[in-house]
């Protein structure tokens, strides 16, 4: 048998694990997270009002419950958890799939005012991941106008859920508070804004069009702002993808505006260069106008325009994290690799292999991950008759235990989503995530067989962390 480690439970290590255990029958896989729930960025990424993008969850769930897949969450590889290298000695391959779990940076002043969150910290808060800041409503308290940097489909998810109401939010997953404060909200406009031009946003034609169908919202373009874009006047010569957003705006500005109560602002050419404050908290964002500069980029203007904004949302991209004791490229945000299997010093490491956004970058949409699986299972089944001569220990989960880790497993992670039913249930509302580590700790630990929950949740954290 050949016993493989994938770092990872999201989309990218779930495929993984299935296309490993569906081509060949001499694979055991366990599937590591440092978190005791299951499904990554489907769970803690995709906006909680995409249910049938969360559905996905059904078919990750089918291969976790294979009977040679193995769900251990709860253990931490890297800095302050379990060791590259010793990972490596219990298992004869260790694949990477841990996405990119941290946020670029815009690199303008004001950057760090009080009000001027990253994306990421906003997604985290109403998908009740465990390490979400504790804001509390403190993101859309007292806020009336909101400028949302970056138009990727981050972005749009983040503007549609500012633009939300109580009567979509509560039949959600999403946390009690996070629904209390969103439905509260005294948002009414909200500017989503470009660097470039119409068609070059990132944000797809599905998402995009969303927007315009929210209840008591409109989108506003203004055509003027749009027009220097050459294709927006005839994108017939546009790849299908950027053609299609293309006629969407056009059609947006060129609809009368109806003064709905809440207004969603879609601004191109525009580059922040300042967050301005207002007694200490962000109050406006400057923006410079830029034109295009005929390669596909812009140029400044030296003409700006500050926006008043209680609230700004960067939504500029994901970035790669490094992991202890693994290669990172700095520039890239991603694990050096030929065909999924990690370069060190530009050679092949024996063992050690990358998928997903760890691999290729923040790009693509969760079917991405597919292609991006296979290749790397392939170079793993290519390399197995020569890993699998490596004798092991017996079990690496009585490794993992007797090196202090207790791993919650899918009995624990069942009790999670029985709790989470239950909560829902107690709310009169449907299955309501539960937003903290004490809860997932309790409910992991409530699971019939399982150890306790201590130590067994993170053993990152101090409290959990063997002495
Ligand atoms: P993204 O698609 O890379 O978009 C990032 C946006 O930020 C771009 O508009 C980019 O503009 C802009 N940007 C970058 N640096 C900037 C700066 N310094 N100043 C101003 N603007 C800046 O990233 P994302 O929205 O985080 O999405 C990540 C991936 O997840 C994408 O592949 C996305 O499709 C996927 N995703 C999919 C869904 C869905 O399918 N429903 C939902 C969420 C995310 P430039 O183009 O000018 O660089």
């Amino acid at each position: 048998m050949l016993r493989v480690a994938v770092v990872g439970s999201g989309p990218s290590g779930v495929y993984t694990a299935q296309s490993l255990v569906q081509r060949d029958p001499e694979v055991l896989v366990d599937v590591l997270d440092r978190l005791p729930c299951p499904y990554g960025l489907v769970r803690y990424g995709v906006a909680p009002d995409h249910e049938k993008i969360k559905s996905l969850q059904h078919s990750l769930r089918t291969v976790l419950e294979h009977e040679r897949v193995r769900f251990l969450g709860g253990v931490r590889i890297g800095a302050d958890g379990l060791s590259v290298a010793r990972l490596r000695e219990l298992y004869h391959a260790v694949v990477y799939c841990v996405g990119a779990a941290s946020d670029r940076r815009l690199g303008v002043p004001g950057e760090e005012l009080a009000g001027s969150w990253s994306a990421t910290d906003f997604v985290s808060w109403y998908s009740a991941h465990p390490d979400a800041v504790a804001a509390g409503d403190g993101f859309v308290r007292d806020v009336r106008t909101a400028v949302v940097v970056g138009v990727g489909n981050v972005a749009v998810d983040v503007t549609r859920m500012l633009a939300r109401g109580a009567a979509e939010l509560s039949p959600t997953d999403m946390p009690q508070a996070a629904l209390g404060a969103l439905s509260a909200s005294g948002v009414t406009e909200i500017q989503m804004v470009g660097r470039r031009g119409p068609s070059q946003a990132r944000f797809t034609t599905k998402e995009l069009r969303e927007l315009g169908g929210l209840p008591d919202t409109e989108v506003i373009v203004d055509e003027a702002e749009l027009a220097s874009d050459p294709a927006y006047g005839d994108p017939s010569a546009l790849p299908a993808a950027q053609r299609r957003n293309v006629e969407v705006l056009r059609g947006w500005a060129a609809a009368p505006t109806r003064g709905a109560r809440r207004r969603i602002r879609l601004r191109f050419f525009l580059r922040p260069v300042e967050l301005l404050p207002v007694e200490g908290r962000v109050g406006a964002v400057r923006l410079e106008r830029t034109a295009p500069d005929g390669r596909g980029g812009v140029t400044g203007t030296g003409r700006y325009e500050d926006v008043e904004a209680q609230l700004v949302l960067r939504s500029v991209g994901y970035r790669g994290v490094p992991v202890e004791g693994l290669p990172f490229d700095a520039d890239s945000g991603t694990v050096p690799h030929a065909a999924g299997r990690v370069l060190r010093g530009g050679e092949v490491a024996p063992g050690e292999y990358v998928a997903g956004w760890i691999k290729r970058g923040p790009t693509g949409v969760i079917g991405s991950n597919r292609p991006c699986a296979k290749e790397t299972a392939t170079s793993v089944l290519e390399d197995a008759p020569v890993l699998a001569r490596r004798r092991l220990p017996d079990d690496p989960l009585d490794s993992l235990r007797a090196m202090g880790a207790e791993p919650v497993q899918w009995a624990g992670w069942l009790a999670i989503e029985r709790a989470e039913a239950a909560l829902g249930a107690s709310l009169g509302r449907g299955v309501v995530k539960l937003p903290d580590w004490a809860a997932l700790r309790a409910a992991a630990g409530s699971a019939d067989g399982s150890r306790t929950a201590h130590a067994s949740v993170d053993p990152s954290h101090p409290a959990d962390r063997p002495s």
